[in-house]
């Protein structure tokens, strides 16, 4: 069975066709630039690329570009549609509507429709995605819908209930939702697996470090809770996002500086984090490499970050009655051993012990343990997945 996933954005699209018989990709890419000029990448498992700047004025012609690359002669991988038995969406938002997995039908399209408010560009763009495939794939090939926030559902009232008047949970569902639960869910399953132990006897922080970032705190396979809140802003402090923050600070520089909501939404969004405080870039390569020519803000970024990490770490230990594994996953997390290193060094109070060379080995899509058998919390590199786990929830719905 071949499963077509789909992360649809508001100007992007991209794409992975895998063979659920070994679980490989087939071929992977990206609609980029979608209702502006447009640009296609297509690669195959094999190793065939194909690159064209192509205008594509909605997400129905990127479909048409997605269909065409993996039917190519050149480039494709199958030889006809029919050969897709099913595409799998992945949603940012589910709400408190959806807390798993469901194949796709007109109400649950309408379902995710009146969840736009509380994601205003990522699922109006899932839509978008979600009824451009019907029109190019037509209504025999199902599709399902993945949510980001299914993961986190099982957290408690009193983890993802605000201290603000409760009517604002009643009127607008202002609540802790947490996202990036496909990436949580999927390390926290391979971690249980790594460790050969039942997921039910395990408690476990995992932690996604890439641009965004979150930290979750999950006990016998459920989510107790989770660093982000109503929206992916809330947690540690990430590439161009502040994280968690006195909210006075927001009211008050709205006032000083005269900044409008949205212009506030931004400046929290895209202008804060790692941008915000280096002054150089979002990306944690470039501020590493300027902390490490001496540069004050750019070693202030990591410090913060580092620190974040920390205080998550030590109070979802709390939460969770001690840890037996710490995962770290994403593009940071896989791949800067210097801030795991930092992290886990700091947490030598409650055992955590690593092994510095299989730290430093671990990166680049390695997989594996860094702690030391004596430590007495086990640490991992988990890098993450979510295609395969949107694979694999679609083939389980279609194939019930
Ligand atoms: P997103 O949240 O957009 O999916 P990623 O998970 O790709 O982001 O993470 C992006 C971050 O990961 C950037 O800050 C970048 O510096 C870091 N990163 C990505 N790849 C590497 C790498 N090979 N080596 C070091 N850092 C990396």
């Amino acid at each position: 069975m071949k499963i077509l996933v789909i992360n649809a954005g508001s100007s992007s699209m991209k794409y992975q066709l895998i063979d659920m018989t070994d679980e490989s990709v087939l071929a992977k890419g990206n609609c980029e630039r979608i209702g502006i000029d447009g640009h296609f990448k297509h690669s195959t498992g094999d190793g065939r690329v194909f690159e064209t700047d192509v205008v594509m004025t909605n997400h129905t012609e990127a479909f048409v570009q997605i269909k065409n690359a993996l039917i190519s002669e050149e480039y494709g991988v199958i030889k006809n549609l029919d050969e897709v038995s099913a595409v799998g969406h992945r949603i940012v938002q589910g709400g408190s509507l959806f807390s798993e997995s469901v194949l796709v039908n007109e109400e649950v399209i309408k379902g995710i429709e009146s969840l736009i408010p509380l994601a205003p560009l990522h699922n109006a763009a899932h839509v978008q995605g979600i009824r451009a495939c019907l029109e190019v794939f037509g209504d025999k090939v199902p599709e399902v819908v993945v949510f980001d926030t299914a993961f986190h559902s099982t957290m408690p009232e009193k983890a993802f209930i605000y201290p603000v008047p409760y009517e604002y949970y009643e009127k607008y569902s202002v609540r802790r939702y947490g996202f990036h639960g496909t990436s949580h869910r999927y390390v926290s399953q391979r971690c249980a697996e790594l460790m050969g132990k039942d997921i039910k006897d395990i408690k476990m922080i995992t932690c996604h470090l890439g641009n965004g970032s979150s930290i979750t705190a999950v006990k016998g396979g459920k989510v107790i809770d989770t660093s982000m809140g109503l929206t992916p802003l809330d947690g540690i402090m990430m590439g161009t996002r502040t994280g968690s923050l006195d909210p006075s600070v927001v009211t008050f520089i709205a006032e000083q500086e005269h900044l409008s909501a949205e212009e506030m939404d931004t400046l929290l969004n895209k202008k804060s984090g790692f941008l915000g405080i280096s002054g150089i870039s979002s990306d944690d390569r470039d501020v590493t490499a300027a902390a490490e020519s001496g540069n004050h803000r750019a070693q202030l970024a990591i410090d913060i970050l580092e620190y974040d990490i920390l205080k998550y770490i030590g109070s979802y230990t709390a939460v969770l009655g001690g840890v037996d594994a710490i995962v770290f996953t994403a593009g940071i997390g896989e791949n800067q051993s210097s801030h795991r290193s930092s992290v886990c060094h700091a947490l030598s109070f409650m055992g955590v012990k690593i092994d510095d060379k299989l730290n430093e080995q671990m990166i680049r899509g390695k997989e594996g343990k860094i702690s030391t058998e004596d430590s007495t919390v086990e640490v991992y590199v988990i890098p993450t997945n979510e295609e395969l786990v949107i694979a694999r929830d679609t083939m389980a719905l279609v194939t019930k």
